[in-house]
């Protein structure tokens, strides 16, 4: 049997090893669904399976990726042939080849949220209504809900009962908003991100040869994090599927956490009446936390009613409990973790890429990112704006896009005038109405802007002249040079190099680095492209992993960071040391998701995903105060706290700035250490706060843990530093016995370099080391 195979479970091998015909397999968090889609794939080309022929969809292409790269260690280069990604960049490609069967170019630009949100705004004002009223992220976000369930815009007006609800809603304009940003996008040769979905599903129902043509291409169909999967991505897996229903998905309907964005828990419920004769497996051992971790998420889990029953169990070790830590503010909840990834890391000598914070909304970062940057803390924050987002990026890739496609309006009306070149507002608008009238694009209308009627002087007529001059000297440079030097080229002779020099202050330069940053990621993307014997046009393909990209993929600088991100992008992941900071209620679970039981459920499975990305421990915070909204707003603690078993949590409260501090009373617990002081586990959010301030009955004093509280190391360091000496022998709880070789510093600072017997050299710091002097 292949080597790979024995990493396995029995109950893994089963389905991996299984290799026609439909196939679910519904199982717990880290019990192993993504390592068996990847051996399967491995399996599957190790049985003489084309790797042409085998498609597998991720949640995110850095999971692709990953995955790829898994299973050519296994079956080497082949790897490289398979189709793997997200459905977006999955069927973008698709949409390149096939995509001249709808209309749209195969240069087509894909729009990012921005743009699309920037197109949706200018409609907005063009149609004079009122902004209050149609927001446009409201727009958009409806709009794409729209599209993802396939509700096209001559469906939407055979659909009475949208339109009511969208009166009723007071935007009965919706619909006149959905027909102009649709055609506008067409004119402009652009798909959205959710035309990605929505045209490859036009294009298989309508073409049935194209259909049949990749149905016949993707033989095996495998899907990752399949409960997420909306309605739209669910029917075009059913399409390709269809014939040889070779499909295997894997999924969790407890970590069903897109419904928000219509993804459809019911797809993996109905699995089994889609396709005949479905196997079904279960994956029951987590091989990625500890039993104090699962069984702390089992327990949460259990208070959702709508679940399939899972038994999830593992062998690991028990570990720590689940820390549960209150703080005064986010400011002291920040300077909680700031302080235990800095302890925690010293004391076991950890990478920072050890450690995650988690939070249920992006905005609480700000306060976690403050206390790490005092500690000097290295971090990285995912699921902000991407780096190809930034202003001076999408400048210089909004040239390129309008290389590549003229008709692309968005592309066009960022750089017509950046840098400035004296083509003003009123000119653009006024190309823009008669763009709109006459059903050309603004380019077409510059190029030709001799023979058209707009009310524009000679001087701005020269101007368009000249932009239009520079952008085909472009275009002509496009069909002979690669991208990189094309791209090289554009940052110079556009003046955006130059105009960012201008600008010497340290975030002009920044951008410069950034500019500099994008043009050696084209670099790369040229050279790996040239190892591919199929290459296309390096340009486009680079602009369409340029708009797919998010945060996640194409980690930049130093990897050794902790990782902050929102609970939703940390699915599939794994940590040792996870902090779920602002467990408190109206925040998780959200204010705006409390009022059904489903919307609840949601959130409830949200920390079920949240707490499950913990290998090691898991530390769950909140505050008695938050900014939010501007207002410092009393929190109380989640009821996700008091769900979980209090065998699995050990609720610690914080040693400085409490409201009441019953530590600093020595009339109640004399000169006990205080971290020996435990919080009893309250019964309700409401007396936990109650209690926890007024009643020092409430609290139990715990026995010592074998860990030497902070404070008396602290305190020990001086007399320690004076018995230790250059060659004094020592015995480390981790590292085992060793020889000291140097010390540096004095105080809380001081440090030693130690020679262990095992063969490292390690440079600790005293405070934290607890070296016994042999
Ligand atoms: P999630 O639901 O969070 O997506 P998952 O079910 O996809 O989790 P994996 O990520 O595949 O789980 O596996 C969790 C961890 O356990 C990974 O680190 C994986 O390498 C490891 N693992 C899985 N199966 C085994 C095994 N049989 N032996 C050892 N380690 C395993
Ligand atoms: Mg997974």
């Amino acid at each position: 049997m292949e080597k790979y195979l024995s990493q396995l479970n029995d109950a893994q091998l089963e389905p991996t090893v299984q290799i026609n015909g439909p196939m679910i397999i519904i199982a717990g968090a880290g019990s192993g669904k993504t390592r068996v889609l990847t051996y399967r794939i491995a399996y599957l080309m190790s049985k003489g399976i084309d790797s042409f022929n085998i498609l597998a969809l991720t949640f995110t292409n850095k999971a692709a990726k990953e995955m790829k790269g898994r299973i050519a260690d296994i079956v080497g280069d082949e790897a490289k042939n398979l189709w793997m990604g997200t459905f977006h960049s999955v069927f973008a490609k698709i949409l390149r080849f096939e995509g001249h069967h709808l209309g749209y170019p195969s240069n087509f630009t894909i729009y990012d949220t921005q743009d699309s949100q920037k197109l949706m705004g200018s409609i907005i004002r063009e149609m004079g209504l009122d902004k209050d009223i149609y927001k446009t992220k409201q727009v958009y976000s409806r709009i794409s809900s729209y599209k993802n369930s396939l509700v096209t815009v001559k469906a939407y007006f055979k659909n009475p009962e949208l339109m009511e609800a969208d009166a009723m809603a007071r935007r009965p304009k919706m619909g006149e908003i959905y027909k102009e940003y649709v055609d506008r996008c067409f004119k402009a040769g652009a798909m959205d991100f959710d035309d990605l979905l929505l045209r490859t599903n036009e294009l298989l129902t309508r073409f049935p040869n194209v259909l049949a043509q990749y149905q016949d291409k993707f033989r095996y169909i495998l899907v990752d994090e399949y409960q997420d999967t909306n309605h739209s991505q669910y029917l075009i897996v059913r399409a390709l599927a269809d014939r040889f229903q070779n499909i295997c998905v894997v999924g969790d309907d407890a970590q069903s956490i897109y419904a928000f964005r219509g993804a459809n828990i019911n797809n993996i419920l109905n699995f089994q009446k889609d396709y005949d004769g479905v196997k079904m497996y279960r994956l029951e051992q987590n091989y990625r936390s500890t039993k104090n971790i699962v069984g702390a998420a089992n327990s949460v889990i259990e208070h959702n009613k709508t679940k399939i029953d899972k038994i999830v169990w593992t062998a690991n070790v028990e570990g720590e409990k689940v820390i549960v830590h209150r703080a005064m503010t986010d400011a002291d909840e920040g300077r909680y973790v700031a302080s235990t990834i800095w302890e925690t890391k010293m004391n076991n000598q950890l990478p920072h890429s050890e450690f995650a914070v988690l939070y249920r909304t992006n905005a609480q970062s700000r306060a976690i990112e403050d206390a790490l940057r005092k500690r000097d803390i290295p971090y990285r924050i995912y699921g902000g704006l991407s780096f190809y987002q930034r202003k001076e990026i999408k400048d210089v890739t909004a040239y390129l896009r309008l290389i590549l496609n003229s008709a692309d309006e968005e592309a066009l009306k960022r750089v017509i005038n950046y840098p400035a070149r004296g083509i003003g507002q009123t000119t653009i608008d006024r190309l823009m109405v008669a763009a709109n009238a006459t059903g050309k694009t603004i380019y077409d209308l510059i190029k030709d802007i001799d023979s058209v009627s707009i009310n524009i002087n000679s001087g701005t007529k020269n101007k368009l002249r000249d932009f239009v001059t520079l952008i085909e000297s472009y275009k002509v440079m496009n069909q002979t040079a690669n991208a990189f030097d094309l791209s090289e080229h554009v940052t110079k002779t556009s003046g955006l190099i130059r105009e960012l020099s201008k600008d010497g202050t340290p975030e002009g330069i920044t951008k410069i680095d950034n500019v500099q940053e994008l043009l050696n990621g084209i670099k790369d993307f040229v050279e790996g492209q040239m190892e591919l014997a199929d290459a296309g046009d390096s340009l486009a393909e680079f602009l369409e992993d340029v708009a797919l990209a998010t945060d996640l993929d194409g980690d930049k600088g130093d990897p050794d960071h902790v990782a902050l991100m929102s609970i939703h992008m940390a699915k599939g992941l794994e940590f040792g040391h996870v902090f779920i900071v602002g467990m408190e209620e109206d925040l998780f679970p959200s204010a705006m998701s409390m009022n059904t039981r489903s919307e609840l459920e949601e959130e409830r499975r949200l920390f079920y995903v949240a707490i499950t990305r913990a290998e090691k421990q898991a530390y769950l915070t909140y505050t008695l105060s938050r900014y939010r909204w501007g207002k410092l707003i009393d929190a109380e603690p989640s009821r996700f706290i008091e769900e979980i078993d209090d065998e699995f949590v050990n609720i610690v409260t914080p040693l400085k700035e409490q409201r009441f501090n019953p530590m600093l009373d020595k009339s109640i617990f004399g000169d006990i250490e205080p971290n020996r002081i435990r919080f009893a586990k309250p019964k309700t959010a409401k007396m936990a706060k109650k209690k926890t301030k007024t009643k020092p009955e409430n609290f139990e004093i715990s026995a010592p843990k074998k860990m030497v509280p902070l404070s008396e190391a602290e305190s020990d360091i001086d007399s320690f530093d004076k018995k230790l000496e250059v060659g004094s022998k020592v015995n480390h709880q981790r590292f085992g016995r060793g020889e000291v070789l140097k010390i540096e510093g004095v105080g809380a600072d001081a440090k030693a370099e130690i020679k262990f017997q095992k063969g490292d050299v390690k440079k600790l710091l005293l405070r934290f080391a607890k070296l016994q002097i042999m």
